[in-house]
């Protein structure tokens, strides 16, 4: 595997051009994290400038004639990326937020259900959101078994879901730690037989994979658009609700932005028919601003052209690292076949890896570290190079086989 071969990648690569649409301002740094927080678009920061100072700076509160209807806009612009049907979809708050309110109204809705189940590999917010619905509603989250590499299997989802006692299955479809697709089809049809809802976790999935939540007729979906979709820093989750449920359900907190006619402040709450109805308080601005930008780049991309170049990125990555890691001492933590991963893909290594993450930063290369013993590389189609792929696992390979992390060795970030 040679750098001619990786650059040979790069001049057949028909999105090799979306990469010069963000702000790159190392281009030496080799930015293996876009899974985590992706790259400023270049049309956001004159986005963001112009919210500031033409909208909020000239025309001050008149602004929120444009701005009121942004939660739902960028919804409808994020609906086609996942599948959903237009007014489905709404963008606030945080996935953590919106996980509770969507499985929260679901337990509301199904009494007559005992319990939540999720993954025990599922990403940390999702386990303590389902534990404190559980134990504010006297029900169980039931912790299903997730394979360290592959994520949760359908077979121990099935196990875990007796006819009848389910109310929601929590689930993300690319599993944070190893990038592993979930068989989606598989765990739907597993939950419909026993009659329990499933609420998809997109956060990895949105804007790296094609997701076809209404083809796959899932109750409820979540994900967070920082990372793939580029929103920037914080910046607001969306929420999605098949059409049917909608009406039915209500979030736990009842708030004015979801009221109909919310401008004549009427005594009663009674929420909108659509996804507005999941809305709670004023919506962040500036995020759904820079949230609109980065959906809008994915979607001139296409989500099936983005599949492909993350295809091959992730066949590359994994080539590299049979090659250069595990000769240095690594060993691959996620499914080898390219099509059973997300955008990312997983390493482990035995000693400190935290140590390794800081010296592979010195080195002009940012990979993503989590603690106990493993390394992310994130492989965001849109925003690296192959180039930049081949560098970066290149030199990470050399800050360990030249002992460069051992300088390292003890020292801690606060995030990791
Ligand atoms: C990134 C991520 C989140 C983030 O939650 P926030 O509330 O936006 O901080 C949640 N769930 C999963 C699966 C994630 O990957």
């Amino acid at each position: 595997m040679t750098r001619e071969h990786a650059a040979r990648l790069d001049a057949s690569d028909p999105l090799a051009a979306f990469r010069n649409r963000f702000l790159i301002a190392d281009p030496e740094l080799c930015y293996l994290d876009g899974n985590s927080l992706g790259r400023v678009p270049l049309a956001t920061v004159e986005r963001l400038r112009r919210v500031v100072d033409d909208e909020w700076g000239a025309r001050l509160v008149g602004s929120w004639d444009d701005w009121i209807d942004l939660p739902e806009r960028v919804g409808d612009a994020i609906a086609p990326l996942i599948g959903a049907a237009p007014g489905t979809v709404v963008v606030a708050d945080s996935t953590t937020v919106n996980l509770h309110a969507l499985v929260d109204a679901a337990c509301g809705l199904r009494r007559d259900r005992r319990a939540i189940v999720v993954p025990s590999g599922e990403f940390p917010t999702d386990r303590y959101v389902v534990a404190g619905i559980a134990a504010a509603r006297g029900m169980e989250a039931r912790i299903v078994h997730s394979d360290p590499i592959h994520g949760p299997h359908v077979d121990a989802v099935a196990g875990a879901v007796a006819p009848g006692d389910v109310a929601v299955v929590v689930c993300s479809l690319v599993d944070f730690r190893t990038g592993a697709l979930l068989d989606a089809q598989d765990v739907m049809t597993t939950a419909r037989e026993k009659g329990a809802w499933v609420c998809l976790d997109l956060s990895h999935a949105a804007g790296s994979v094609p997701v076809d939540v209404a083809g796959l007729d899932v109750e409820l979906a979540v994900g967070c658009t920082y990372k793939h979709l580029c929103g920037g820093p914080g910046s607001p989750a969306f929420l999605y609700v098949r059409p049917d449920l909608l009406p039915q359900l209500r979030r736990p907190q009842w708030g004015w932005f979801a009221q109909r006619d919310q401008f004549v402040m009427g005594d009663q709450f009674e929420p909108e028919a659509s996804a507005r109805r999941f809305l709670a308080g004023t919506p962040a601005v500036l995020g759904l601003a820079a949230v609109e930008e980065g959906v809008r780049l994915v979607a001139e991309a296409g989500i099936d052209a983005i599949r492909a170049k993350s295809l091959a990125l992730s066949r590359l990555a994994l080539d590299l690292i049979d090659e250069r890691l595990v000769p240095a001492g690594f060993e691959l933590a996620s499914p080898r076949e390219p099509d059973r991963l997300g955008a990312h893909v997983a390493v482990g290594y035995p000693d400190d890896v935290q140590a390794v993450g800081l010296a592979a930063r010195a080195a002009a290369v940012v990979p993503d570290v989590r603690p106990p013993d493993r390394l992310r590389l994130g492989l965001s189609p849109l925003q690296v190079s192959f180039t930049e792929v081949f560098d970066g696992i290149q030199r990470i390979a050399e800050v360990v086989t030249s002992g460069a992390h051992r300088a390292y060795l003890g020292a801690r970030s606060r995030v990791t």
